[in-house]
């Protein structure tokens, strides 16, 4: 491999100029094995966050990033692969009613997930609530798993795109997370190193999501389509609105709690619409023929729900967390709900202990919020929108103040339009 002076290659971006294949897998390689310094890195991705990339370097940089680690091999899974990826959002609990279902259609499902930092929940937190469900599985039982449900959520190895771990946690403490070229680089190269056939994404949009504008999170979904079709990963991705919380539960039991109404055939409709969405365009990426909608309701996501749960150690019917303190919010007017707010909502459920402000922190199985007054709801005086739950209770007061203003009710009773859940969906070519 050629070798370059690192500051030659910050000076290159800082003016301007695209990197080449060569210097961009020099740098990656270096700063995995600690050769080029944190300093240096820290300028680099401020300058690629002020000039942007070029496709050609987003690619060379999610394939630097690939080879960093190791590439996972499902090829004797035995059912075709397909994962989903969503962007994040407030009460985003998708992934457990969806890996389910998407097994029961005859697909293998391989997601490896993330603890949540910040006021978006992860998935293995929320998982974590089930009693004796264990995140971390050998790729021989992943492999092993995937084969016979088809069904796995657990913790990505350390060894899945290292260089990506390093270059996450620079990015969070230097001001340099939100650049497109980067995010996507980040996520693609995580999904492609886990060795899936096909991709769907769930591009968030919204005030409760990373990209606050349809713009942005339009131009990061064609980043990434376009990155999983270079690498021979079939993706689309869905933009879909998270200007509201997703269901009415935010949390991690809480959550698990309402992915199970969905598979037993219940659930809010938002949750069940985006499941839905989600599956039929995994499954029709992967030329299964099964209808989803028809599966969730043949209870047979719910069978492979409860051997998923069972095969990770867990006891799908061991009784959730529940929170020692709980705090009612009522309306004090009457009317019909016209905005709830999701980043409020996730900031207070993040504060009453469901998430973590440093990756270190624990959360509790049992905090977060139930929604109880969603947009379009009619509401009368003294009503209960919002349930607060901690174990916690000194983080009532700022979970309060939050959610203070994160309702909006018309008391003219005028008629509401939820706006579209699903708002476009992004496809090769
Ligand atoms: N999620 C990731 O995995 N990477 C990013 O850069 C942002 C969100």
């Amino acid at each position: 491999m050629s070798t370059f002076a690192a500051v030659d290659v910050i000076r290159a971006k800082r003016d301007g100029a695209a990197l080449s294949d060569a210097q961009i897998d020099w740098i990656i390689e270096a700063y995995t094995r600690h050769e080029v310094a944190e300093e240096q890195m820290s300028a680099l991705l401020m300058a690629i966050l002020l000039n942007g990339m070029t496709s050609a370097e987003i690619a060379a940089w999610t394939t630097a990033m690939i080879a960093s680690g190791r590439r996972m091999d499902l090829s004797t899974v035995g059912r075709p692969t397909v994962d989903k990826h969503s962007t994040g959002g407030v009460g985003d609990k998708i992934s457990l009613p969806l890996v389910p279902l998407v097994a029961a259609c005859g697909a293998a499902v391989p997601q490896l997930s993330g603890r949540g930092l910040g006021h978006t929940g992860g998935t293995l937190d929320k998982m974590e609530s089930i009693a004796g469900w264990r995140a971390t599985l050998s790729p021989r039982e992943m492999a092993d798993q995937l084969s016979s449900i088809g069904a796995v959520i657990c913790a990505a190895s350390e060894d899945l795109a290292p260089a990506d771990r390093k270059l996450y946690a620079l990015r969070d403490v230097t001001g340099t997370v939100e650049s497109i070229p980067m995010i996507a680089a980040s996520i693609m190269s995580k999904k492609i190193a886990e060795g899936t056939s096909a991709l769907v994404l769930d591009v968030k949009v919204g005030t409760g999501a990373f990209m606050k504008r349809a713009d942005h999170a339009a131009e990061l979904a064609r980043t990434m389509v376009e990155l999983g079709a270079r690498e021979g990963v079939r993706t689309s991705a869905l933009l879909t609105d998270m200007s509201t919380p997703l269901g009415r539960a935010v949390g991690n039991a809480i959550e698990v709690a309402e992915s199970v109404d969905v598979l037993a055939g219940g659930g809010p409709a938002d949750v069940v619409e985006l499941t839905v969405a989600l599956a039929r365009e995994m499954v029709s990426l992967v030329g299964l023929s099964a209808d989803p909608a028809q599966v969730l309701a043949s209870g047979k996501a719910m069978d492979a729900w409860r051997s998923m749960v069972v095969a990770q150690g867990g006891d799908p019917d061991a009784p959730l967390p529940t929170p020692r303190f709980r705090e009612v919010v009522v309306a004090d007017e009457a009317g019909v709900v016209t905005e709830l707010d999701a980043l409020p909502v996730g900031l207070a459920a993040w504060r009453l202990g469901a998430g973590r402000a440093r990756k270190e922190h624990a959360v509790q199985a049992a905090a977060g919020v139930l929604c109880l007054a969603k947009p379009g709801d009619e509401v009368r005086v003294g009503q209960p929108l919002f349930e607060l739950h901690t174990n916690t209770p000194d983080a009532f007061t700022a979970a309060l103040a939050d959610l203070s203003g994160a309702i909006r009710i018309d008391p003219t009773g005028a008629a509401f339009e939820r706006p579209a859940l699903v708002r476009d969906v992004i496809t090769a070519g």
